[in-house]
């Protein structure tokens, strides 16, 4: 049994593909790598994941045998859970067990079948708590704050805005925000999250730029040599930082504040989940998965990693 073979689930003479575009597809949340292409036909999605990821499709799906569940992570991020054969099958995609600060922790399905993503399933990743984290920003940006700018690197769907919320809940501070950021951060707000931003393009922004200011760009638009360009022309330090899991290993040092922040399941997470799931049988894939299939035999489940 491979991933591709279980990610394409047979109900009522239809196919769901998981996180890869079919018949029917099902994704489970905006990041690109879960999306698979940007047209679609019909689709099972939550409507925050759709605007988010801003495919086009002819149709949702809706059936008895198909439910969605939340998964944390980020706005509009679900499970699916597929009723077949007097029984159930659960795939996770990324998902977080821990609330977010713009977002409430995935619920844990009990399963017959689950096929779970492992992306930190090694035990050395444990994530500190959020709110420590937040804390620990507070310091890192506003001692920094006071001699330059500061400008985060991070995933424009998902991190930028959990950023946005605790820069400020934490630190008091409206970033600016480039237009990918702006976009998807307007859709939280249509989504009832509170976040105070300003895009990098509008009026507000230009007299911000005259003091010293947070900025978040994504993730993507970031290269070492901006550091020497912002610091020509504001005539300042400019600060960089990062928000990621990677972090607890592998921090940058091109990165001035690094902070292991994720909005994914940590190692112990991942085996909680499973030990709340009692599931028969597992299928594990991502980064790890043979290690977290090990740990998880060694806890008595029949669980095997998949490609
Ligand atoms: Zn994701």
């Amino acid at each position: 049994m491979n991933f591709k073979d279980l990610a394409r689930v047979e109900i009522g003479g239809r196919t769901i593909c998981l996180d890869t575009s079919g018949d029917v597809s099902y994704i489970s949340h905006a990041h690109s790598d879960h999306v698979s292409g940007k047209r679609k036909g019909e689709v099972v999605a939550s409507e925050p994941t759709l605007s988010i990821s801003g495919v086009s499709y002819s149709s949702r799906l809706v059936h008895e045998s198909i439910r969605l569940h939340k998964a944390g992570h980020m706005l509009g991020a679900t499970q699916i859970e597929i009723i077949r054969d007097g029984g159930n099958f659960v795939y996770t995609g990324d998902f977080s067990i821990a609330d977010g600060f713009t977002y409430k922790g995935a619920d844990i399905i009990e399963a017959d079948e689950l096929l779970i993503e492992s992306t930190y399933g090694s035990p050395e990743y444990h994530f500190p708590k959020k709110e420590d984290i937040a804390e620990q920003l507070r310091r890192e940006v506003l001692s920094r704050l006071k001699y330059g700018n500061v400008i985060f690197a991070v995933y424009a769907k998902g991190k930028s805005q959990e950023l946005i919320k605790m820069l400020n809940e934490f630190c008091g501070i409206t970033p600016i925000v480039g237009p990918e950021v702006a976009h998807v951060s307007e859709i939280y707000v249509r989504h009832g999250q509170h976040l105070s931003f300003v895009g990098s393009h509008s009026e507000d922004a230009s007299d911000m730029f005259r003091d010293n200011f947070v900025g978040i760009i994504p993730k993507s638009q970031f290269r070492p040599e901006l550091r020497m360009r912002l610091m020509q022309h504001y005539r300042k330090p400019c600060y960089f930082g990062s928000l990621s899991g990677w972090n607890v290993k592998f921090a940058s040092d091109v990165y001035d504040i690094a902070l292991p922040l994720s909005d994914h399941a940590d190692f112990n997470d991942l085996v909680e989940y499973v030990d709340h799931s009692s599931p028969k049988k597992v299928y594990v894939f991502g980064a790890f998965a043979e290690g977290l299939a090990g740990a998880l035999r060694l806890r008595g489940y029949n669980s095997v990693a998949v490609r």
